[in-house]
C-alpha cells in the first residue's frame, strides 16, 4: 500500500474502555507536538478529557469511525471543551445529523454531534501534529464506515472485532460489502498490525491482522 506520504513519528496510543456498551475510545497522540486525536469519544467525556490532560496532550481532531450514536454521542461535549475538528466519512455525515442519532445520543446520556468540519474519503491522510493516520473506507456496517491506519496499528470501529465482525442488519448494512472491506482493506495490511476494535466484544481487547485472518470465524 502507498504510504510514502505518511509520517510515522512516535505515536502514543491509549485504549479507553467506556462503561456503556463496551465501546472503546482511542487517544492517539503525536509524542513530539502533544497533539492528539480522539477516535469515537462517545461517553464519559470528562474521563476521556482527564486522560488527555494526564498525558499532557491537546485534542485537535475527533474522528468517528461511523455515525452510530454509541461512537458519536460525546462529539459535542469534546468539541465544546477543546475546539477540536470533527471528521467523518462523507457517506456517514448525513446520518450524524439525523434525528435518530440525536435521539439515541440523548437516551445514552450525550448530546450527539455538531456538524462535521471535515468530510473524509478513502486514502485521505489526517495529520496529527507531525504524525499521520490514513483513512481506509470500509463500508458494510454503514455506508461510510472507516478504519484508521498508522504504522503497526489499525483502528477498526464496528467493521472488525476480535473474533467477530460488525452487524449488518441496520439501515445501509451489507454482509457481502462488509466481508469484502475486511478482505481488501484490513487483511492486506501486514500480519503483525495490531487490530484495535470499536467494542470490547471478544476474548481480548485487541488482536492482530494475522490472528483474525487465521481465526475469526466470520471471515474464514
Ligand atoms: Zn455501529
Ligand atoms: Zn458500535
Amino acid at each position: 500500500m502507498a504510504v510514502g506520504d505518511m509520517n510515522y513519528l512516535d505515536m502514543e496510543i491509549k485504549q479507553i474502555r467506556l462503561a456503556k456498551m463496551a465501546t472503546f475510545c482511542y487517544l492517539i497522540g503525536d509524542r513530539a507536538s502533544r497533539a492528539c486525536a480522539l477516535i469515537d469519544p462517545a461517553f464519559e467525556t470528562d474521563r476521556i478529557l482527564e486522560k488527555v490532560r494526564e498525558n499532557h496532550m491537546r485534542v485537535t481532531h475527533v474522528i468517528n469511525t461511523h455515525a452510530h450514536s454509541d461512537h458519536t454521542a460525546g462529539n459535542e461535549a469534546v468539541k465544546a471543551a477543546t475546539g477540536a475538528k470533527i471528521l467523518i466519512h462523507e457517506l456517514d455525515a448525513g446520518r450524524l445529523q439525523a434525528f435518530m442519532n440525536k435521539t439515541f445520543s440523548r437516551v445514552l446520556g450525550g448530546k450527539g454531534s455538531p456538524k462535521p468540519d471535515v468530510l473524509l474519503k478513502d486514502n485521505d491522510i489526517i495529520g496529527i501534529g507531525d504524525s499521520s493516520l490514513k483513512v481506509l473506507h470500509t463500508p458494510g456496517h454503514t455506508p461510510g464506515g472507516i478504519c484508521l491506519y498508522t504504522q503497526g496499528n489499525v483502528f477498526t470501529g464496528d467493521t472488525l472485532f476480535v473474533g467477530a465482525v460488525g452487524r449488518t442488519d441496520l439501515p445501509g448494512g451489507s454482509m457481502k460489502t462488509l466481508l469484502a472491506s475486511i478482505q481488501e482493506k484490513i487483511y492486506t495490511l501486514p500480519a503483525d498490525t495490531i487490530v484495535w476494535p470499536g467494542h470490547d466484544y471478544g476474548p481480548f481487547p485487541s488482536s492482530t491482522v494475522g490472528q483474525e485472518k487465521d481465526n475469526n470465524p466470520f471471515t474464514l
